[in-house]
This record gives C-alpha cells, sequence and structure tokens, in this order.
C-alpha cells in the first residue's frame, strides 16, 4: 500500500514480529500506522518467520502446555540462564505478561500446534505455532492490513533525526531517499547479527566463519543510529544467541533445519580432535545455545558432532547427510582430523564412562568419571558402529548489545531519561533481560510482549 505523502501518529521500523506487534496495538488504539521494512515482501518477517514457537507461564494444563509452569518459574528460568545478570523488574514483566501471549496472538488469526517430539522438551513450557513464523508473519500481515495499517518494503531506514530527545523523522532509502515525519517512533528493527563488519569488532576474525541464521536484513544500523542518538547501551557486543549448526549450512538466512540436535548424544571434538566441554550438561533446550560461542573460541571456528548406532532416531535429523564410518579411524580421515588423536579421544571417553540407565529424555545418571572435561549425562561408549559426524560452526541467531528501555518500552538515554517519543521491541532491546544465556522460545516472548507495550506506549502518545 501506498504511503507517499501520508500523514502518521505512529511509524514502526522493521517488520518482524516485534514490530507488527507493536503496529497492531498502536493501530487498535486508533493511531495511523505505517511498518517501514527493508526486505522485500518476500523477505518480510525478519528472524521471526524461522521461529517455531514462544515460552508462555500458565497455571494448569491447556490445550497446547501440559502441566503448570509458573510465572515465578519462568523468570528463575531466565534468571539462571543469565546468571542473575538480567534486569529483573523488565524480565518479571515478560514472565508476567506471557501469559496473555497466547491468546492475543489467537485473537489476531494464527494458530497453535501441539509440541514436537524429539529433544527438545518443550511441551510444558512453548507453545509451538502452526506452519511456524512465516505462517504467523503472514496472518499478521494479512490481518493488519485489514486493519487499515500501511506498509512499505524495500524502505531501509538509514539515520533518525532526534533533537533534544524527540523524535521528528526517519530517512528513508526506497526508490531516492525521504523523511517520513511521526509523533511517535517504535523501532523494531532487530539486532546487528547480520553486519559482518560490527561481528568482526566484537568477535576479531573469528566472525568471519560465523553463519548468519537468520536474516541478511538485521544490520544493527538502527541500533546504531539510537546510541548516536545518546540511548545508553546496555550489555556487551559479544553475547549473543548463537548455536552449533551444521557446517554446510549457507551464509544467512538457512534457518532452523541447519541445527543439529546430536550434541548431547555423542561427544564433541575440534579440529585437534579433543573434547572441550560437557556435552550432557543439561537438557538441550537449556544448552544449545551456548554452543555457538563454544565453537567460536575452538580453533578455525569448527568442530565435529560425533555419535554412534546406538542413538540413531533419537535426534531430529539433519538436512545435510551425516558423514560416516565403520571405524574411528576412517571417520578421523572423511572429517580430516588426526586420526590417532581422535582414537585417543574416544578410547578414554569409553574408558570413562560409569555404569547408568540412559534416558535421553530426562537428565539420566550416565556419566562419566576422572574425565576432564566431564560429560555429566547421557555419556554411553561410543562403540557401535557406523560412525556419525557432523561438522559444527558457529550460528549466530541474534546479538544482545541492545538500547535500555524502562517499562514502558521507552528508550532511555545515557542520563536515564527516556526519550520523549521513542520507544524499543525485539531483538533492539532484547538485551536488558539477556545478558548471556538463553532459553529456548523467549525471543518471541519478549518481541511480543514489549511489541504490545511499545505498540500502547506509541499509540497513547501519538493520539493524545
Ligand atoms: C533460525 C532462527 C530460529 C529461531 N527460532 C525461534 C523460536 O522458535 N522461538 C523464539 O522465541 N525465537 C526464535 N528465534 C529468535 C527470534 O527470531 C527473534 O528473537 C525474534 O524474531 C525477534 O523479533 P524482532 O521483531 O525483534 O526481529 P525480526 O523478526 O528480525 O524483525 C526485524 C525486522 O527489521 C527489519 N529491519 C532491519 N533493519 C531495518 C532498517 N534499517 N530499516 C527497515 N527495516 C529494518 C528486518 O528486515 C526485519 O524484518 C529464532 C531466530 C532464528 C534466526
Amino acid at each position: 500500500m501506498s504511503s507517499a505523502g501520508a500523514r502518521y501518529d505512529v511509524v514502526v521500523i522493521g517488520g518482524g514480529n516485534a514490530g507488527l506487534c507493536a503496529a497492531f496495538t498502536a493501530r487498535e488504539l486508533g493511531a495511523r500506522v505505517l511498518v517501514l521494512e527493508c526486505a522485500p515482501r518476500a523477505l518480510r518477517g525478519g528472524n521471526s518467520r524461522h521461529t517455531r514457537n514462544l515460552r508462555c507461564a500458565h497455571a494448569a494444563p491447556t490445550e497446547l502446555l501440559t502441566d503448570a509452569y509458573s510465572e515465578e518459574e519462568l523468570l528463575a528460568d531466565l534468571e539462571r540462564a543469565n546468571e542473575g545478570e538480567t534486569d529483573e523488574a523488565l524480565a518479571r514483566l515478560v514472565a508476567a505478561r506471557s501469559a496473555e501471549c497466547v491468546s492475543w496472538i489467537a485473537a489476531r488469526g494464527a494458530r497453535f500446534q501441539a509440541a514436537l517430539r524429539g529433544t527438545l522438551q518443550l511441551s510444558r513450557t512453548n507453545a509451538f505455532f502452526l506452519g511456524g513464523g512465516t505462517a504467523l508473519m503472514n496472518t499478521y500481515y494479512a490481518a493488519a492490513e485489514k486493519l487499515g495499517i500501511d506498509f512499505r518494503y524495500e524502505a531501509e531506514v538509514t539515520s533518525l533525526t532526534i533533537r533534544n530527545g524527540v523524535f521528528e523523522s526517519a530517512r528513508v532509502r526506497s526508490n531516492g531517499a525521504e523523511d517520513v515525519h511521526a509523533n511517535a517512533v517504535v523501532v523494531a528493527a532487530g539486532g546487528f547479527e547480520a553486519n559482518l563488519d560490527w561481528l568482526r569488532e566484537a568477535w576479531g576474525d573469528a566472525a568471519r566463519n560465523f553463519i548468519v541464521r537468520g536474516t541478511p536484513y538485521n544490520t544493527g544500523t538502527m541500533l546504531r543510529a539510537l546510541l548516536d542518538a545518546g540511548a545508553a547501551p546496555v550489555g556487551d557486543a559479544r553475547e549473543c544467541h548463537a548455536v552449533a549448526i551444521d557446517g554446510r549450512a549457507p551464509k544467512f538466512d538457512g534457518g532452523i533445519v541447519t541445527r543439529l540436535d546430536c550434541v548431547p548424544l555423542g561427544i564433541v571434538v575440534d579440529r585437534d580432535a579433543a573434547r572441550f566441554y560437557d556435552e550432557g550438561e543439561d537438557v538441550w533446550p537449556k544448552r544449545y545455545a551456548i554452543w555457538g560461542k563454544l565453537v567460536a573460541r575452538r580453533r578455525d571456528q569448527v568442530a565435529y558432532s560425533i555419535v554412534d548406532a546406538r542413538v540413531r532416531g533419537l535426534f531430529m535429523p539433519s538436512v545435510y547427510p551425516a558423514i560416516e564410518a565403520a571405524s574411528i579411524r576412517e571417520l578421523a580421515a572423511r572429517l580430516e582430523l588426526p586420526a590417532e588423536r581422535l582414537e585417543a579421544t574416544v578410547a578414554e571417553f569409553n574408558r570413562a564412562v560409569q555404569p547408568g540407565s540412559f534416558d535421553h529424555t530426562k537428565l539420566d545418571d550416565c556419566r562419566t568419571a576422572g574425565l576432564s572435561p566431564a560429560k555429566t549425562h547421557w555419556a554411553q561408549r561410543l562403540d557401535t558402529p557406523p560412525y556419525t559426524a557432523y561438522p559444527l560452526r558457529p550460528g549466530i541467531t541474534f546479538t544482545y548489545l541492545s538500547v535500555r528501555v524502562d517499562a514502558r518500552a521507552r528508550v532511555l538515554a545515557t542520563g536515564g531519561a527516556p526519550f520523549e517519543n521513542v520507544y524499543a521491541a525485539g531483538e533492539v532491546m532484547a538485551g536488558n533481560v539477556l545478558r548471556k544465556g538463553y532459553i529456548a522460545g523467549i525471543g518471541m516472548t519478549i518481541g511480543t510482549v514489549f511489541g504490545r507495550i511499545a505498540g500502547e506506549s506509541a499509540g497513547r502518545h501519538a493520539t493524545k
């Protein structure tokens, strides 16, 4: 829909989950809303189109979720994953309002499905979108258009004019440059995970070997613009959600299919054929997001997950073919690893495995003794051919460096005062809550909760 010449109450920058939640809420308050999205229409929806689920508290079993998952437990999970380093008030807000997400999303036409089985173990905590994030985004866009929200695609915002804490306009590059004025702005333009230069500033040369799991459009232009305008930063540029993914994945936008879930079921070695971390530290949803960073710290940013025939069928199949061999020596040759070292690593691991009852669906008692690093659960001897390996690379999902916000999603300046009409939602502010770690599904929860809050704050401000 054309927006040329129209005057808007609220301009939303970024058409992913957080931006659309903000746009709905502002529009439902009566505001005239424009969403500026830099991707072409076919690639709209940012990282959100790659998602599958969101995390939500609930007091009793529902059609979608088993048992109960209290706000307190969600908050405790969040705090544990972040080693206590989270803005507690904002984290509490996310936990409390997570309980409303499913009904709010469903009211806008999206549908859910029961949790998938496998190693993810999320049926109690996470609600799954029917058709995944792409279906969610398509449903949102259709409903938003019906509601009278305007969209512009291939409309990259390159800078913001913010004077004395007041947003005036956004400079848009589409066919030429244009300034879009509005009474309020919601910035929901993601983190800087697709900006390879910025990643290199944070990670050095290691960043060369990172794979960006999601959209190439989240280059951090808006994060930088807000910081340059005096917004207070929160979080560390090196902190991010980064998963170990199949090393054969494309550089951008490979999505969830490139993820590998076999890590807890075998061993992981680096280029020197050495183990370097406890593969069985915790259930996969609580640990998968640290493996990207672990691999990023290894030589050449590569590692290999090795399993044997015992665990075949217990993890989701990979999109790329497994690398198989009848012996560890042969596997080493296929992976171009030092064969004797790999044989020694496997033999040492096998000697350390203690008797136990293997159960990949819970924290079992299968562990190693006298091995460093230990494997504390799901440790079984690696002795049943064929042996199977997958190359792992750091797959960056999103970065945590963010702008500081308050409970109304107002962006705070370095002095602590809020900007008058500048709000942020989603990845661009997720670092207020996520400083170090991640729990599956919380990205979409943060985006939904803060998208709604930002939309409400911006809508009220702009129409008062
Ligand atoms: C492969 C993958 C799987 C994931 N799975 C899950 C999951 O199952 N559950 C979960 O909770 N989280 C998941 N996440 C994380 C989740 O995607 C994010 O937390 C969430 O989507 C962030 O929403 P957002 O609206 O902030 O960003 P996005 O959805 O990325 O939207 C940002 C939008 O801003 C646009 N944009 C960027 N810069 C500009 C600019 N300068 N001008 C105009 N537009 C701009 C982009 O094109 C993009 O559309 C996953 C991420 C990936 C990559």
